[in-house]
């Protein structure tokens, strides 16, 4: 007798579509097959497809410290609301940050006592905290996470290209990638300060002051010293088509390197940045129709390893001003992200449902390094999502599980609705509703 069977549904598998019943023994998938046997508990999937949670693997819940802006409990009942059953929470934006074993503590803490989901945290590499990396390795963290460009906080410094180096020599020999935001400061700095001397402070001059060769410029710096030292590196939110291009590059060079887009460079373009302001205003900013379409095409020719959020809410008041470069550059999108790839990718480019199963689950959880998580298979924890890909909804106010109703996302139309989440075989979301209480636990590398 299984303690549950999800009988009947169509299974997205890296090998294809296969209609099945999937079995659960405690937190595991344990049997994966037709008319699998009586259970305590029993889903019926017939008219779902059965994907793997999804990881999300960048996101800002900012707890400990600016719960105001987040939280752990909302923001991971959103991603359950998603579809998500894992995420990897970002070292800043917290206070303290995760930049060494005390704040690692904290972090943890506030993780273990909120998330409905399970959990990975990022490491922070900062100027003045190379001794602390190892500290943070042995507590678990999946990488360690750096800014080539001001972060926006104070509290966490940009690293130079001396602290890169020195992190990255570090990080290797404890096992871990370096994740960066991939920027250029001298480009960004220059152009930012110039037109604010011009007095110039909308959208428009927002977008030129982080051009796309600002990113490039970055992401070539940061593959140099990732080729140099041999370390593994991550790069999160590439904007531009022609950044996922130089990775592309490197890979074949047999440079240890990963990528990430977000849901948003996917969705959206510059020219909704100046419909939608604050809401949309993020860093790197949104590119042209043109760019975009290039990403697109980056991502169904296989090229992008994977997909995350970048969730980084604030609260309103801080989206609102006449200062376009003032306004928090966040962008709360944790809810959307499969729903974007099925109604943007699968139903209007094609792309397969296989490939978004590999881009927000399979892929982060290789890259990473956490055995059990990522696929249907036996033996892996049975992290699971049911979606009714014949269901059309529009997202609204009151369907937002995070703390404050921004998203880009409202009043917009998706396919694909999720109907129901469990993370280990446990019900996290269902109908409308998110779990109340801590049921997530640390994923480490390696586990
Ligand atoms: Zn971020």
């Amino acid at each position: 007798m299984h303690d549950l069977v999800i009988r009947g549904g169509t299974l997205v598998r890296p090998g294809g579509l296969e209609q099945a019943d999937v079995a659960v023994d405690g937190d595991q998938i344990s049997a994966i097959g037709p008319e699998l046997g009586a259970a305590k508990l029993e889903i019926d999937a017939r008219e779902l497809h059965v994907f793997p949670g999804v990881i999300d693997a960048h996101v800002h819940f900012n707890e400990p410290g600016r719960t105001l802006w987040e939280g752990v409990a909302s923001g991971s009942r959103a991603l359950a609301a998603g579809g998500g059953t894992l995420f990897f929470d970002m070292p800043l934006n917290s206070l303290p940050c995760t930049v060494n074993a005390s704040g690692l503590a904290q972090k943890l803490e506030a993780m273990q006592q909120n998330a409905a989901t399970d959990f990975a945290l990022w490491g922070g590499l900062v100027p003045g905290n190379l001794a602390h990396l190892p500290d943070l390795a042995a507590g678990g963290v999946v990488g360690f996470k750096a800014f080539m460009s001001d972060s926006g906080l104070e509290e966490f410094p940009r690293a130079d290209d001396y602290t890169l180096y020195q992190g990255m020599l570090k990080a290797k020999e404890l096992g871990l990638p370096v994740a960066v935001h991939a920027e250029s400061e001298e480009l960004t700095r220059g152009l930012s300060e110039s037109a604010l001397a011009a007095g110039k402070r909308g959208v428009r001059d927002y977008l030129q002051s982080r051009p796309v060769l600002a990113e490039l410029e970055a992401i070539q710096r940061a593959l140099l010293l990732a080729q140099q030292t041999g370390c593994k590196l991550h790069l999160v939110h590439v904007s531009s088509g022609q950044g996922v291009a130089m990775v592309v590059e490197a890979k074949a060079k047999g440079v240890d390197v990963s990528l990430e887009t977000c849901p948003h460079y996917l969705f959206f373009t510059d020219e909704d940045m100046e419909r939608l302001q604050g809401a949309l205003k993020c860093a790197p900013p949104l590119r042209s129709r043109r760019e975009r379409d290039h990403l697109w095409q980056r991502v169904l020719d296989g090229q992008v390893d994977l997909i995350a959020s970048d969730h980084s809410p604030s609260p309103p008041e801080l989206k609102k001003g006449e200062d376009f470069f003032k306004l928090w550059g966040g962008i709360a999108g944790v809810q959307s992200t499969l729903s974007v790839l099925v109604t943007e990718g699968y139903d209007l480019r094609g792309l397969s449902l296989e490939a978004i199963a590999r881009l927000t689950a399979e892929s982060p959880a290789k890259r990473f390094r956490l055995a059990r998580k990522g696929a249907l298979e036996a033996g892996y924890d049975a992290d699971i999502t049911l979606v009714d890909l014949g269901s059309k909804f529009v997202l609204r106010e009151q369907d937002l599980l995070q703390r404050h109703p921004v998203s880009p996302y409202l009043n917009r139309s998706f396919r694909g609705k999720v109907r129901q989440t469990l993370v280990r075989g446990f019900t996290v979301y269902f109908g409308g509703r998110a779990l109340e209480g801590a049921w997530g636990k640390l994923a480490r590398p390696g586990l």
